[in-house]
């Protein structure tokens, strides 16, 4: 199973996805994996700031 680094969801077997390999200090290195059409990215930010502002 692989998932897109970008939108953080499942790629299934009948999508097109590239694949991007990652160097990394251990040595093995990763592969991300991420969808060929334009996906959604994850929001890390949980609730914009006017949102925050309102609540106080
Ligand atoms: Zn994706």
């Amino acid at each position: 199973m692989k998932i897109c680094g970008r939108c953080d969801q499942t790629i299934q077997d009948d999508e097109e996805y590239t694949e991007h390999d990652m160097p990394s200090s251990s040595g093995a290195g990763i592969t991300i994996y991420r969808h060929v059409y334009l996906c959604k990215r994850v929001d890390i930010q949980t609730a914009p700031a006017s949102e925050i502002r309102r609540y106080r």
